[in-house]
């Protein structure tokens, strides 16, 4: 057994709470019982990567792009990124502001491990996606904890943001604000105005806004999605994205840091970026060339992104109607992503929180979902929505019984 005093203190930090059910959902599944797993977000899983993609990894691996590439990216793919935010936002940039990652994963820890020292903060919104936080604490780092208002269908609330700005102003441990847009686990999409007061209260602060816009092209419900890239000029701002959603390749690992600015320190945070990047000399090779090429492929990409987009809006209405016909459950409607993240109304209920709830709903009806605390926001549950609706159906229905039967 290996002492605890043989693991850093940071190792106690690495967690997600997504899979933390896991082992439970084996134990499970290996004594015969069929588990619905709701939990994660990983839509190669019930969506194939479309074979524009697959081809062009494959093209990639029989031309030998088996090698380590430039740490910060091959030309190709840096040049694809630029190009990309000029076609959808009008963004005029160069391959130089762009950074290929190992997916927004290792965006978040590279930028954590640019930007903070022990002590300084990074102001969040709950419900945050869960990695953000452990990426902070491995490097001494803390939490400014704003809220999405669910009241105000999961938006910044820009006024409590400012009162917290101006309190933490004087002690300069603030590093960056950062948002989720379209939410992970909310489903919101931010609207142009709200985007506009979060840049100008970044701009009065002279923060760093980080915006993980991941979901960007997984927008529905008549939604109109606004990247920071449109409304954030002169502050210092950095966008991550990847292969994971638009593309349809989670197993890919690929993303990437996009930081246009010419602000003071975008020019210092982009260099440190890729020292960083030399130490882990390379991402996937073959991944990047494929990605690339799947960028450029307009037509191929907006039929296979359109067909998706339009299976993800049936299927999370669906999800969402079928929760608002309960008594015991209450969703916002999301606007993008593939998530739901209802309200459990626990005085209808003999089960103590989210935790309870999810640990018990595994165990006596298999359907694995996330508690919402885990994202901050005790009180909720995270269902991914991108099984066919069929699975989906079978879900709620044990969700419900679930619930009907833990009625007080
Ligand atoms: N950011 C958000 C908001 C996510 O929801 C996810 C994955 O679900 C990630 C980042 C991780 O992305 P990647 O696969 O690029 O590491």
């Amino acid at each position: 057994m290996i002492q605890m005093s043989a693991l850093s203190y940071r190792s106690r930090q690495a967690k997600n709470p997504i899979e933390e059910e896991d082992r439970v959902a084996d134990m499970l599944a290996r004594q015969g019982k069929k588990v619905i797993k709701l939990n994660r977000g990983d839509p190669a899983v019930y969506f194939k990567t479309p074979d524009y993609v697959i081809d062009a990894y494959k093209r990639a691996l029989d031309s030998g792009k088996t090698h380590y590439t430039d740490p910060v990216g091959v030309p190709e793919l840096r040049q694809a990124v630029a190009d990309r935010y000029k076609r959808l936002y009008g963004l005029e940039t160069n391959a130089g502001k762009v950074i290929v990652t190992q997916g927004v994963s290792e965006a978040l820890l590279m930028l954590n491990f640019t930007l903070i020292n022990r002590g300084d903060k990074g102001i969040l919104f709950r419900p945050y996606y869960p990695i953000y936080i452990p990426y902070l604490r491995i490097f001494g780092g803390g939490t400014v904890m704003e809220r999405y208002a669910e009241g105000n269908c999961w938006n910044v609330d820009t006024d409590s943001l400012e009162r917290s700005l101006k309190k933490h102003a004087k002690s300069k441990r603030v590093k960056y604000m950062m948002i989720t847009n379209p939410n992970n686990p909310t489903g919101t999409v931010l609207s142009r105005s709200t985007l506009e007061e979060v840049v100008n209260l970044a701009n009065e602060y002279d923060l760093l806004l980080i915006s993980d816009e991941i979901y960007d092209e997984l927008v529905f419900n008549k939604a109109k999605f606004t990247s920071i890239c449109q409304v954030a000029q002169g502050i210092s701002y950095a966008i991550l994205n990847g292969a994971s959603k638009n593309f349809d390749a989670t197993g890919f690992r690929l993303g990437f840091i996009l930081m246009p600015g010419e602000h003071k320190n975008s020019e210092a945070i982009r260099e440190a970026l890729k020292r960083y990047a030399t130490m882990r000399l390379s991402a996937n090779a073959p991944g990047q060339y494929a990605l690339a090429e799947a960028m450029n492929n307009e037509k191929e990409h907006k039929k296979a992104i359109g067909a998706m987009v339009k299976e993800l809006e049936s299927r999370v209405n669906f999800t969402t109607k079928r929760v608002n016909e309960s008594r015991f459950m209450h969703a916002v409607v999301p606007k993008g992503a593939f998530y739901i993240f209802p309200r459990v109304d626990f005085s209808r209920l003999a089960l103590r929180n989210d935790r309870t709830f999810v640990d018990e709903l595994l165990r006596e009806e298999q359907v694995q979902i996330t508690r919402g605390s885990g994202f901050g926001d005790e009180g909720h549950v995270r269902i991914v929505s991108l099984a066919p609706k069929e699975i989906l159906e079978s879900a709620i229905n044990r969700i419900d019984s679930f619930c009907r039967r833990h009625e007080r």
